[in-house]
């Protein structure tokens, strides 16, 4: 009977207005193999009904290593003295893009840490040279908490999306995670400004991050189910060196795969990745996340000559299908699934 309830369960996913408290728990705790299979393949439904079997690229581009912030868990983190450090210029962001249009991508993604130098008005002026020089492409910025006018500016400068974690709803967690300086509800507050002004917004969280409990998730999914962020990206903790967490065991792969699965029956039209996180813990880690439910890849455009100093996380993947120039052994990766590249611009619709 406890079993059969499983089932139901996963199938309320899709249908119910809210999810209880105790029922995430038991979707997080309670599945055995045949549940978490028949939760997989649901999910892997939903998308396919929803995208068919293409598979979004947006082509990242990792503007700066430099960081004013202190995230305990992160390898950029400003008090991390042995980080390679780096900052883009304008000119050279913009050659990546030219790259990136020339290899079909149209999306481009900004990513970068809380560089004082890249401040506000350098982020909306670079919006805008990419706003015209390639006036149908997706720009997407993921740049950290920003005043309320500094996300209008990138607004009007041109910006579509932008992705900023939540990382934990449990504001405690939170506290472990970061420095004093920063706030859970500034992060939430931020994301609130940023749905207003008509951003697609992604929102996530590490999988296995240090302190995270099962509690912490199912506080997570439910705040999710709440914002109905527009984009969703989830990936495994993998530490750092250098960092205060940097003897913590990475994140599950499986839970991770579960927890994209989760998500993609809730949030059936949501873009969610196959992020770097899991395909640097795994070789087959990208597949088994579009197998799971994600509908999106997002291969590094950054100039090869300083990728490996972006270093949120030790041996990041950033060569190969992770790679914007990897895109035709990605197409064969996916091909191997029944899945290929989508170069549409993938907005949520
Ligand atoms: N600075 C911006 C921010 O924090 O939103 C964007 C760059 S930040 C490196 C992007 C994401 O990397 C964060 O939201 C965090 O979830 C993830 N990240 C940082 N350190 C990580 C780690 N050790 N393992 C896995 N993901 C990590
Ligand atoms: Fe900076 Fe983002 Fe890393 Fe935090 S997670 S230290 S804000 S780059």
């Amino acid at each position: 009977m406890y079993r059969n309830s499983n089932i139901e369960l996963i199938k309320k996913l899709s249908s119910a207005d809210k999810i209880e408290h105790a029922e995430w728990i038991r979707l997080l705790t309670a599945l055995n193999s045949e549940e978490r299979e028949f939760l997989r393949q649901s999910a892997a439904d939903v998308a396919t009904e929803n995208f068919g079997r293409g598979v979004y690229v947006r082509g990242l581009i990792e503007i700066s290593s430099y960081c004013r912030n202190n995230c305990h868990y992160c390898g950029l983190r400003c008090s991390n003295a042995s980080a390679e450090r780096y900052r883009l210029t304008k000119e050279q962001v913009l050659e990546c893009c030219e790259y990136g249009a020339q290899l079909g991508f149209n999306t481009f993604v900004l990513q970068g840490g809380e560089d004082p130098k890249q401040n506000d008005a350098w982020i909306a002026d670079v919006t805008a040279a990419i706003r015209e020089k390639f006036p149908d492409k997706a720009i997407t910025l993921s740049v950290g908490e920003r005043s309320n006018e500094a996300y209008n500016a990138f607004r009007r400068a041109g910006a579509d999306r932008y992705l900023l974690r939540h990382e934990t709803r449990n504001d405690a967690h939170y506290a472990m995670l970061h420095p004093e300086s920063m706030s859970a509800a500034n992060r939430r507050n931020c994301l609130e400004v940023l749905k207003q002004l008509g951003f697609q917004t992604g929102t996530g969280m590490m999988i296995g991050s240090p302190g995270q409990s099962v509690e912490h998730l199912t506080e997570d999914l439910m705040f999710i189910d709440e914002l109905k962020p527009e984009m969703i990206g989830i990936g495994p903790f993998i530490p750092a060196k250098n960092t205060p967490f940097n003897d913590h065991p990475a994140g599950s792969v499986d839970t991770t795969l579960i927890l994209i699965s989760l998500l993609r029956l809730r949030h059936p039209k949501a873009l969610i990745p196959a992020t770097t996180a899991l395909a640097t813990l795994s070789d087959d880690g990208r597949k088994r996340a579009i197998l799971a439910g994600a509908n999106v890849v997002m291969p590094n455009l950054s100039p090869s000559d300083i990728r490996s100093k972006y270093s949120i996380y030790d041996n990041k993947a950033a060569y190969g299908c992770e790679s914007a120039g990897g895109l035709d052994k990605l197409n064969v990766e996916l091909s191997t699934i029944g899945y290929h590249i989508d170069f549409g611009r993938g907005d949520y619709k």
